[in-house]
């Protein structure tokens, strides 16, 4: 049945058009929000980051999600501090210990956007949000990859 599979799935991308999965596109709504964890360096509240186990130093978020590795647990509103809301971003070091980067208000300013934009495109795509995170994971991630190779 795999022939019946792959005539339906060349349906769908006739339907969407070819361009859809190009490396280079992006979701339109996601890319502000892309742009800004793209800019995260000069902050000295959350960076240089240091890793407690090893000393390993990561100046910018980029450097951050460029050398180290992801987990299944990425980016997620932590909950428990009511006062003041945040968001943690999970990644391992290096060493393997895991290394979370924090952001507020003051170090993200469109946290609470974001988390509203996140929700009304779960709603609109009827994907539930924990994947739409994800997406966005894998697009900001990519996003800064690209942009490193350009710049180096
Ligand atoms: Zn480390």
């Amino acid at each position: 049945m795999l022939y019946k599979r792959l005539s339906k799935a060349e349906a769908r991308r006739k339907e969407v058009g070819p361009t859809v999965r190009m490396k280079s596109s992006y979701n339109g709504t996601f890319l502000k929000f892309i742009k800004a964890f793209a800019q995260i360096g000069k902050d000295s509240r959350i960076f240089p980051k240091k890793c407690r186990a090893c000393g390993a130093v990561y100046p910018s978020f980029p450097d951050y999600i460029h050398n180290t590795n992801p987990l299944g647990r990425g980016l997620e509103p932590y909950l428990e501090d009511l006062d003041v809301p945040r968001t943690l971003q999970y990644r391992n070091c290096i060493c393997g210990s895991t290394l979370t980067v924090s952001f507020t208000k003051e170090t993200y300013p469109r946290i609470e956007s974001f988390w509203e934009m996140i929700g009304t495109e779960s709603k609109r795509s009827g994907k539930p949000v924990r994947e739409v995170v994800s997406e966005f994971r894998k697009q900001r991630n990519r996003y800064i990859q690209e942009r490193d190779e350009t710049a180096a």
